[in-house]
């Protein structure tokens, strides 16, 4: 038999700790106690002939338990959703989350949220039932205000994800290549907008590029033609 501020086990009985017990009762027989152990899963537990001693001990620890319980519980004021009021000055997390809730241009320069707060701020949109993104304004794409951020956390959208896509579609901005064939498997690369960069490809065995690389975005564009 344990019973302290954390556990309660009395085998064969039960064997939990105290935060998936929701209630305790004694029934009294005949001189001896059955302790009734209401467990947060609803399941309900009996333990029969306990005496008086015993009972008393289990009733202060479950006291102990929940007094311990409560006390961790504030004396951590900076863990949480309290976070959120550094971000915005406010005292109240919720009325600032409402306020961060919205595109905010002045903010689009914002370095990136740390991961741990962006993901405490993610978790609590998501218990105000934020997630369903499609009633929200999209993210901008190269904001990077609190609204946006979160936006894209909720979207589940890397941030450094969508860098690396943004970088590959400037590469398909800026360097068009111009392929023309010169032998049966041999193709001219040129980059359009710098036309002394030229590069030879060959499609046969061994696959191959002048630059060097085997996996190249020459080779790309004479494929894409
Ligand atoms: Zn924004
Ligand atoms: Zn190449």
């Amino acid at each position: 038999m344990k019973i302290t501020s954390n556990i309660l086990s009395i085998p064969p009985y039960i064997s939990t700790t105290w935060n998936n017990i929701s209630s305790l009762h004694v029934r009294e027989e005949r001189g001896s106690y059955t302790l009734i152990v209401l467990l947060q899963n609803g399941v309900q537990a009996e333990v029969p002939r306990l005496d008086k001693r015993t009972v008393t001990e289990i009733f202060e620890a479950h006291a102990r338990s929940a007094e311990e319980s409560v006390a961790s519980k504030t004396s951590s004021p900076s863990e949480g959703p309290l976070n959120l009021s550094l971000l915005t000055n406010s005292d109240n997390p919720f009325t600032s989350l409402g306020a961060s809730m919205e595109h905010n241009p002045e903010q689009a320069g914002l370095p990136p949220l740390p991961p741990a707060i962006l993901k405490k701020i993610t978790m609590v949109a998501r218990a105000f039932g934020l997630d369903d993104t499609s009633q929200l304004a999209k993210a901008e794409p190269h904001c990077n205000c609190v609204y946006c951020q979160v936006i894209r956390s909720l979207q589940g959208l890397d941030p450094a994800e969508e860098l690396i896509e943004e970088v590959s579609d400037e590469d398909l901005k800026f360097k068009n290549w111009e392929v023309a064939q010169t032998d049966k498997k041999l193709y001219i690369v040129t980059n359009l907008l710098d036309k002394n960069e030229q590069y030879n490809v060959f499609l046969g065995e061994p696959l191959g590029c002048t630059c060097g690389s085997k996996n190249c975005e020459h080779i790309r564009a004479v494929l894409d033609t």
